[in-house]
């Protein structure tokens, strides 16, 4: 029997070393690779780029203010900001990114997040749905035809109906734990534009029917018109571009607050998220979007526009006049001409991701 074991001789140390270090180094090589790409677009490029988008669009006059929520009207037009947020925290502003406008639409992503926290994905699937409907985001006829009834989460009767099932145990609470779940997701204290708040519960007739007609199909999941002034409240919260790109980089971040550390989203519930973004984020502009663009997103009428690149960042755009579909302008072609300058069309082969 030959002894194999052998004392260290100083040849066999060297050797020994060496290959602790070489070890060490490609260690190093590869945990750097994970967060810097070395073809991603460097942040000069990257603030550049914003500059630009802002710079080419804020003359561009087409489309028009909401004006079905009177408060929106009032709004001015001109207002344009661009706001990106890494998930390493780095931001890249250009324009009005600090002023407040109501989220509209984009807090159903987010109550979305909250009902899934609260029920798991399955439940939700189960009980909103997640299918184009090829109509209008208030569309009474969706209701009507789908088998579904309330569509996708993002459409209203989906939203309204995701509203109600936010657990209670009556609607002051169920509001108290969305506008919570908000500010944690922006990892700041969010509140509600009371004035938007009137000016739209005075005139959300339309979607009071789209509830009530929801509880005949038996696809309410508390009191319809309890929660349509919840999801109400809900779409009159306010946030500043700079906020919005924050709660974007949140769900970016696998559901992690980039700033405060929290994970206010569980990490398994995102993708589920962020194809439905894909999916319905902007109506029946949705299948444009992915085509042209190729990253989730979400619209509101109050003129904001978020898009998440997955585990890297988020967009924001915020300009008020919309088009047919109810998709801010200016938002859309900026935050187009960002992707298609920086390679972050997820499908596309030059996608790269930010840096
Ligand atoms: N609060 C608006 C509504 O219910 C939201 C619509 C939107 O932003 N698309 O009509």
């Amino acid at each position: 029997m030959i002894n194999r074991k052998r004392e260290p001789t100083p040849m066999l140390e060297r050797k020994r070393m060496i290959r602790e270090i070489c070890l060490a180094t490609s260690l190093t090589i590869a945990m750097t690779a994970q967060t810097r790409s070395p073809v991603a677009p460097t942040p000069e490029m990257v603030r550049a780029t914003v500059m630009e988008a802002h710079e080419k669009f804020k003359g561009d006059t087409s489309g028009k203010n909401a004006d079905y929520i009177p408060y929106l009207a009032k709004v001015p037009s001109n207002l344009f900001g661009i706001a990106g947020m890494t998930t390493d925290g780095r931001t890249f502003t250009a324009g009005d990114v600090d002023y407040s406008f109501s989220i509209q639409s984009i807090s159903k992503v987010f109550t979305l997040a909250l009902a899934m926290e609260q029920l798991g994905p399955e439940e939700v699937f189960k009980k909103i749905g997640c299918e184009p409907t090829g109509r209008p985001f208030n569309a009474v006829m969706a209701v009507e035809d789908l088998p579904s009834r309330t569509g996708n989460p993002f459409v209203n009767a989906g939203a309204i109906a995701t509203t109600s099932l936010i657990k209670g145990p009556a609607a002051a609470a169920r509001w108290e734990s969305i506008l919570a779940f908000y500010s944690r997701v922006a990892g700041a204290k969010l509140s509600l534009i009371d004035e938007v708040y009137k000016s739209e519960a005075a005139t959300n007739a339309h979607n009071r029917g789209i509830a009530v007609l929801l509880e005949s199909y038996g696809r309410m999941y508390s009191d319809p018109l309890q929660a349509t002034d919840v999801y109400t409240k809900q779409c009159s919260v306010g946030v500043t571009a700079k906020q919005l790109a924050m709660m974007g980089t949140t769900l970016a971040n696998h559901g992690r607050n980039p700033q405060t550390g929290e994970q206010v989203i569980r990490r398994e519930n995102v993708p589920h998220i962020l194809a439905a973004m894909m999916m319905a984020g902007l109506y029946d502009g949705s299948g444009g979007w992915a085509w042209h663009v190729g990253l989730p997103a979400k619209s509101g009428v109050g003129g904001g526009l978020l898009a998440i690149v997955p585990g890297k960042g988020s967009i924001v755009g915020f300009a008020p006049p919309l088009d047919k579909a109810g998709n801010s302008v200016k938002a859309q072609r900026a935050i187009e001409y960002i992707c298609d300058k920086l390679g972050l069309d997820l499908f596309s082969p030059r996608s790269v991701g930010l840096n």
